[in-house]
């Protein structure tokens, strides 16, 4: 039987598991990604770097939204998205959520847990600053569990490399995915960035392409699934004259710092504990790496900080916000933190601190406020619908600009199974 062609824009989580699903299914994939393919073999500095697209992408990569207060959120540009870059932590999809808005995706969380390692770090394997704060937030009776993680080779895993540049292989990341659609027949197009959609008559039939050396090119297929990200997707419609989604939710998140009166630390896996109170707000350990410790203490002039790395525990508080805002062609970002949005961060500020306290840390202070997570911008039930689907004839988006509302924990596993759910579908009408 003939399979269509599929164009995927995007090869983070969303783009990779719609990739693999369909490149299995027999479908001839294409993928177009803007960024370089980088492996995640790169060394702790250099890695994160080229991940997020180098010098080449900074701009590109590192946002600040305008509004108050400004926010300053991170992408990756590469091949696997963010998930070359993140911390691999997974969270359950919050399946009362998606059910509210039509997508049931029960199915697809147990198949993906089939297909990739997820499990909690043991007690054996966590760091001392997770411990530290694991103990001390249960003394201040909070449920604190070890958080599910992504992993390819667990029995590779060291705290001291699984984040940026895991040279180890134990981490699981969404290149795996794109490699494996890619044996099945799938095309990869690095540094190939989408400007806009090729639509008439209100049917999709194509995308434009700029390359790497600037080269205008048509590519053209029956389906078309828009995976560039939280950001991404709704450039690519804004500028395709489709409306996106009014607004964007950020996941805002500050980090709470304090310092213990003899040396702790070594590299750590970030949240490897944590909680999601009921009002939406999450918090997990959190030891920052040198890199992004110096940053901070930089931006939040605490210069006399700027060498007690080795003494500090460090704890995220993140909210789940509202969808507001906007985003125009160019990307740029306005939003304002509502009100509502700006307590829950102090209430989740409170309880760090009492944490912290517990844990003996002194000298506690809080950076600045940033995003990590951006989504929400063309979400279901205003942009595509429950199949994910347009209101353009075989357009389809894919990625965590559909998710419907904040959920203030990692998304990378509910955008996985809005994937596969997604292929389900695709394979079903077009065959
Ligand atoms: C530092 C950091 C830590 C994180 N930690 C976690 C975590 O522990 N757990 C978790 O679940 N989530 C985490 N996340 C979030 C998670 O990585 C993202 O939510 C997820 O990767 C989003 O997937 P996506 O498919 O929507 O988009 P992305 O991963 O952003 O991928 C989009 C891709 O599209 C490409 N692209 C964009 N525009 C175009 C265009 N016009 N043409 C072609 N290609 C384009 C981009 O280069 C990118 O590769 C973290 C994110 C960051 C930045």
């Amino acid at each position: 039987m003939k399979k269509q062609d599929v164009i995927i824009v995007g090869s983070g989580v969303g783009g990779a598991t719609v990739a693999k699903e369909m490149a299995r299914k027999g479908y001839r994939v294409s993928i177009f990604e803007w960024g370089k393919d980088n492996s995640p073999q790169g060394g702790f500095f250099a890695n994160p770097f080229r991940c997020f697209g180098g010098i080449k992408h900074k701009s590109n990569a590192y946002l600040t939204t305008d509004g108050t207060p400004r926010i300053q959120i991170v992408r990756a540009i590469t091949t696997g998205g963010s998930t070359l870059v993140y911390g691999g932590a997974s969270w359950d999809p919050p399946l009362q959520l998606f059910e509210k808005y039509g997508v049931n995706i029960k199915d697809e969380i147990d198949d993906i847990k089939k297909e990739i390692i997820i499990r909690p770090l043991q007690d054996h394997e966590m760091g001392v600053s997770g411990r530290i704060i694991k103990e001390a937030a249960i003394k201040t009776g909070l449920k604190w569990k070890n958080i599910d993680r992504f992993f390819l080779n667990p029995d590779k895993f060291k705290q001291s490399s699984y984040l940026f540049g895991d040279k180890t292989g134990a981490r699981w990341d969404a290149r795996v995915w794109i490699n494996e659609a890619i044996k099945n027949g799938a095309t990869l197009y690095n540094e190939h960035y989408c400007e806009k959609l090729i639509i008439k008559s209100g049917c999709v039939s194509g995308i434009c392409v700029t390359t790497a050396n600037g080269q205008k090119k048509d590519f053209f297929s029956d389906i078309v699934v828009l995976a560039a990200g939280g950001i991404g997707s709704p450039v690519i419609l804004n500028n395709s004259g489709v409306e996106s989604g009014s607004g964007i939710f950020v996941d805002p998140y500050v980090v709470a710092i304090g310092y213990l009166d003899h040396k702790i630390n070594g590299a750590e896996v970030t949240r490897q504990g944590g909680i999601l109170l009921e009002d939406g707000i999450a918090l997990g350990d959190s030891t920052l790496p040198l890199l992004a410790y110096v940053k901070l203490t930089i931006e939040n002039k605490k210069y006399e900080k700027l060498l007690c790395r080795n003494k500090c525990i460090s704890i995220l508080v993140e909210i789940d916000d509202d969808i507001s805002g906007s985003i125009d062609k160019y990307g740029k970002i306005k939003k304002t933190l509502s009100d509502k949005d700006l307590e829950k961060l102090d209430k989740g500020k409170d309880v760090a601190l009492k944490i912290l306290e517990a844990a003996g840390a002194k000298d506690i202070w809080f950076s600045k406020i940033a995003g990590v997570h951006p989504g929400g911008s063309c979400k279901i039930g205003r942009v595509v619908d429950s199949n994910l689907s347009t209101d353009v004839k075989n357009l389809y988006i894919c990625d965590a600009s559909v998710l419907p509302e904040s959920m203030a924990i990692p998304p990378a596993l509910s955008i996985m199974c809005l994937g596969k759910r997604l292929a389900g579908y695709l394979s079903s009408q077009y065959n």
